[in-house]
Order: C-alpha cells, then sequence, then structure tokens
C-alpha cells in the first residue's frame, strides 16, 4: 500500500508524475510536522530540534513511496530528523572517512590511485540522516566555476588519473548548462577515460532523468558510470525504474552502493529484494557499506558480526553477481577495505 496522493504527482498509479525536476523539488517536504501529518502520524515522532544546519528535505515522490501510518517505514525513518541525532558518541565523529585530509584543492579530492572526486555542489534531492558528508565545510570548499576550473587544471596535470567521480552533495543537482560545461572541460583532458556520477536522484527525483540529461552523459567520449544510491526495494518505484531504463537504454552502466542500516535493510529478505529489484531494472548491487561513524548517526549503525551473518545468508540465497561487497571505508587507507 502507497500513501494517498500528493496533489500534482501521480506515482501511485505508475505514471510518472511531475515532470520538471526543480518545480517538484520546490515542492519537497522540509517540516517535518508536515510530512508525518500527510501519513497520519503524530508530530512528536520529529525532533525538530535535531536538523541543527541539516534541515529535512523529502521530495513528494519519495514521500508517496512511504507506508501511511507506519512510524518505523524504513523509507520515513532514513529522512526524519530524531532525537537520538542529539546523542554525543565520541567514536562518531565530523569527518569519518577522512575527506579533509584528501582535498587536492577546494572541491577536489583524492583518495585512490587513478580516480580523482570533484565535489560539485553541496545541494541534495533528499536529505539522508546517516550521511556522511553532513557535517562537510562545503561553505569553505568555494565550490563553483572557478573552483571546477582549478579541479580541471590539476586533474589535467596529472596523467595518473584515468577516472573522474562526480560527488556532492549530489552532481545531478546541477543543471544541464552547467553539467554540460563541466563535462565538457573534462572529456579534453586526453588520458581521463570514464565519467562517474555518485547520485541518489534517479531513486528520489527520478523526473530529473530527462533525454537531455541522458544525452549529456553519453555524447561525451568519456564512458559513464552512473552509481546510484537505493537502500530499500521499495524506494525503487515506478518512476525510479523508468529513469534508471532511460539510463540503461541511452549506454550508461549502472551500479548501486547501498549503506547498511539499522531499521532500514539489517535483514535478508530485504536485502535479497534489493539485489533482485536492482537487477529487474537494470542495476548491479556494487557495495554495501557498512555505516560511516558520521556525528548523529549511531542509531543507524549495524555491528559487524552481524554485518557478517547477513551476508552469509545473502550468499546462501543469491547468484553472486547479485551479491554486494560489504565494505568499509577508513581514512587514509589505499582502497575500500572489503569485509566480505
Ligand atoms: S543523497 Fe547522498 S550526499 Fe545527499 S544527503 Fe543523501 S547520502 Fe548524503
Amino acid at each position: 500500500m502507497v500513501a494517498k496522493s500528493v496533489p500534482g504527482w501521480q506515482g501511485s498509479d505508475g505514471s510518472v508524475g511531475l515532470t520538471d525536476w526543480k518545480e517538484e523539488l520546490r515542492q519537497a517536504f522540509t517540516r517535518p510536522a508536515e510530512l508525518l501529518a500527510w501519513l497520519g502520524l503524530p508530530a512528536a515522532l520529529a525532533e525538530p530540534g535535531a536538523m541543527d544546519g541539516f534541515q529535512m528535505l523529502v521530495p513528494r515522490g519519495y514521500a508517496e513511496l512511504m507506508e501511511p501510518g507506519e512510524p518505523l517505514d524504513p523509507l520515513l525513518i532514513q529522512v526524519l530528523p530524531q532525537a537520538a541525532e542529539a546523542e554525543a558518541h565520541p567514536a562518531f565523529v565530523l569527518d569519518p572517512v577522512g575527506d579533509s585530509a584528501a582535498a587536492l584543492g577546494p572541491g577536489l579530492l583524492q583518495k585512490y590511485q587513478g580516480r580523482a572526486l570533484l565535489i560539485t555542489t553541496p545541494a541534495c534531492a533528499i536529505h539522508c540522516r546517516y550521511c556522511f558528508r553532513r557535517h562537510y565545510p562545503y561553505a569553505q570548499a568555494s565550490l563553483g566555476s572557478d573552483a571546477w576550473a582549478a579541479a580541471v587544471a590539476a586533474i589535467a596535470a596529472d596523467p595518473s588519473i584515468h577516472e573522474v567521480i562526480l560527488s556532492g552533495g549530489d552532481p545531478l543537482m546541477l543543471d544541464d548548462p552547467a553539467l554540460t560545461a563541466l563535462v565538457a572541460g573534462l572529456e579534453a583532458i586526453p588520458h581521463l577515460e570514464r565519467l562517474r556520477l555518485h547520485t541518489r536522484l534517479p531513486v528520489v527525483l527520478p523526473s530529473r532523468i530527462t533525454a537531455d540529461l541522458c544525452g549529456i552523459l553519453t555524447q561525451s567520449r568519456l564512458q559513464p558510470v552512473v552509481v546510484i544510491h537505493a537502500n530499500h526495494p521499495r524506494e525503487l518505484g515506478p518512476a525510479a525504474a523508468l529513469a534508471l531504463w532511460s539510463l540503461r537504454a541511452a549506454g550508461v552502466t549502472l551500479l548501486n552502493q547501498s549503506v547498511l542500516l539499522r531499521g532500514v535493510n539489517d535483514d535478508p529478505d530485504t536485502l535479497t529484494a534489493l539485489s533482485t529489484t536492482l537487477f529487474r531494472h537494470g542495476v548491479l548491487p556494487y557495495y554495501l557499506h557498512l555505516l560511516d561513524r558520521v556525528q548523529g548517526s549511531a542509531h543507524f549503525e549495524v555491528p559487524l558480526p552481524a554485518a557478517l551473518a547477513l551476508m552469509a545468508r545473502l550468499r546462501r540465497r543469491l547468484p553472486g553477481y547479485l551479491v554486494p561487497r560489504l565494505v568499509r571505508e577508513e581514512p587514509g587507507a589505499g582502497s575500500k577495505i572489503v569485509l566480505a
């Protein structure tokens, strides 16, 4: 069952709904009480004080996929500010993955050989409460065309870099002209081979995946890889399926990374269904991340022994190509740490 229809959004009958992604963003839920009332839930479930610089943001199409009247809905708890975020846990820090130590310049990070990562924008279409960049100092990164020009120059000067990852925030929050300019600057660098985007928009704001966007990604000489971020099979509704099909049909390689989250996907049935649903939509499960220990997210953590036990169950149920790799990111490490 899905929630009652939001005016202007027709997701429950299988149609795509709003076609203007910017307008859909303007209509996103930003006040917890409003979202909870719309779901038929008490306002007391949220703790607005927990937002502290990380406001709630939930597109209406994503809310449409939540179960009305269910306070523990796995989509809802990913986005609802809760009192637990304010609890202090010494092991949970502002920069759990060592982004600041990996900075080469404003908005440009390098952690791994042969790849560089561009923080393109602070903006996202949804605010995931467990986000490892929820405290990232975007204001100091002075993002924008000047920073991009410097980043592109730095990448051009290093022939060992063969792949650029556009990240953020969410790189698909850039509009088409900005994205076109950035891709043009990158494809002019002869030693670059691949362009990878890490984005949650095909899942949470599928209307962003337009024919024009597919053209920007596939008309470049760089091989396009889009790594989406889905944590639960119910996130992949009809509109997301259509968006993923459009990307696939245009020639984009699609992978998924998930975060293992307590109360969201820490059971074998959900993870099995996530893998099979992804594959049905042309996406290969790539990584299942142990939670990055960012301040405010301790209530989402799944202990390592439980994560390993889940992986063993998945391995018995699924063909190998549908089993994601369980990984942890350690600051300063030369690669992700593969745990299972
Ligand atoms: S979409 Fe990604 S970057 Fe944005 S809040 Fe969610 S996890 Fe963080």
